[in-house]
């Protein structure tokens, strides 16, 4: 006799994502979080919500497409039902072209688009654009209609309270040390369900790596910044390596570092202000808006880059929601109805780079 139908282990986007999926499919669920929910790489401040270029079409651009042309009625309807605001804001994209090369390839795929993304979203190539100085951008700037942004640690707010609201049961400070089918395991004693969603960000792979006996993922840390300057309705902005997210209220997100080893997972150091130095000199409207928050945290990477979505090889019942990356936000509510389908004894035609079985290869 189970205690639950399922049971998720770790209470960032994506567990809280698959937690809300299973609930509205009338099962009952359990959400295990070693701290707080939010604490890991989901309660940060950029969110940026981007799809990959139109062109080499494959599955994987597919399930992102599908997931970041769907999320703003997901994340509308996650508010209203919690009462609180994601930040969720379809913006869009704009990115300087710096060769001619990359001229040609903005045009093929402002065409390509209409094909890929089914002609809802642009992708268009334009002279300029006055967030980006134009000795930055001297063929141009490409902008997208797709992209969006919302804010991390409001977004989880948002969902972790739709989740309770839909009959989830978020246990805090309850650490899960072991599973195996049917069954967690803790200090704090053990819980049964017919299902087992592990999706405990870096934290959560050594979970896996006992089972499957390799080093299943890895994370990545970076760093960001909040400052407070208002760019009112603009679009995201990327140049030279630096993103630059608009958000509600008056705010802008800064970032990132992308650091493969370091000290500790949440400190922050002057790699950061390097970061806020280069958007600074790159985006002139970024002024010398304060830095109102300083913030860092360790993005899940497993071990062949892709998300790690579906069942676990050995473990009958227990399923991966692991490896969300840099994209974890775009998919995230696509991720959850995935794994749901597999917690309600289904199947989902993943594309085959997003199984565990591919990254154990
Ligand atoms: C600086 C920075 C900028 C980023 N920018 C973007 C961006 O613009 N767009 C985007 O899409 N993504 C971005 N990301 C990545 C994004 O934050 C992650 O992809 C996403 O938050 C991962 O969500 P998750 O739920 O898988 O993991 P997490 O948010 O880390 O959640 C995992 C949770 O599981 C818990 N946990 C771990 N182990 C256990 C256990 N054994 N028992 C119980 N609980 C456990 C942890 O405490 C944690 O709360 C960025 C990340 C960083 C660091």
């Amino acid at each position: 006799m189970s205690d639950w139908d399922v049971i998720v282990v770790g209470g960032g986007i994506w567990g809280l994502s698959c937690a809300y999926a299973c609930a509205k499919r009338g099962q009952t669920v359990a959400l295990f979080e070693a701290g707080k929910i939010g604490q890991g790489a989901s309660g940060g401040v950029v969110g940026a919500m981007s799809p990959n270029v139109p062109e080499s079409w494959n599955a994987m651009k597919q399930f992102q497409f599908d997931a970041l042309a769907s999320a703003e009625s997901f994340w509308a309807t996650v508010d209203a039902k919690s009462g609180l605001r994601s930040g969720y804001g379809r913006i869009g994209r704009v990115m300087p072209i710096t060769s001619a090369r990359d001229l040609v390839l903005g045009q093929e795929r402002a065409v390509n688009v209409d094909k890929f993304w089914q002609g809802r979203f642009q992708w268009t190539v334009l002279d300029s654009h006055p967030l980006i100085p134009e000795p930055l951008s001297p063929y141009g700037v490409t902008h997208d209609t797709l992209s969006a942004r919302m804010y991390p640690a409001h977004a989880v707010a948002s969902l972790a309270r739709a989740c309770r609201l839909s009959g989830v049961e978020i246990f805090e400070n309850r650490s899960v040390t072991g599973i195996s089918s049917g069954i967690v395991y803790g200090d704090w004693g053990e819980a049964f369900a017919s299902a087992i969603i592990i999706a405990g960000g870096t934290d959560g792979f050594t979970l896996l790596d006992a089972h499957l006996g390799c080093v299943t993922g890895t994370g990545v840390k970076g760093q960001a910044a909040l400052l407070g300057c208002d760019l009112q309705d603009a679009p995201q902005l990327y140049a030279d390596g630096v993103y630059v997210i608009p958000h509600e209220g008056g705010v802008t997100a800064v970032g990132s570092t992308a650091e493969k080893t370091w000290d500790a997972p949440d400190t922050v150091d002057e790699k950061l202000e390097a970061v806020i130095e280069r958007a600074r000199a790159i985006f002139p409207a970024l002024g010398d808006a304060p830095v109102l928050k300083r913030w860092a945290g360790v993005r899940p990477k497993a071990r062949r880059r892709y998300p790690m979505l579906g069942p676990v090889p050995t473990l009958n019942g227990v399923f991966s929601a692991m490896g969300a990356y840099t994209i974890g936000f775009g998919i995230a509510h696509a991720v959850g109805e995935v794994l749901a389908d597999f917690a309600g004894g289904g199947t989902y035609d993943l594309p085959k780079n997003y199984s565990v079985n591919w990254h154990m290869e």
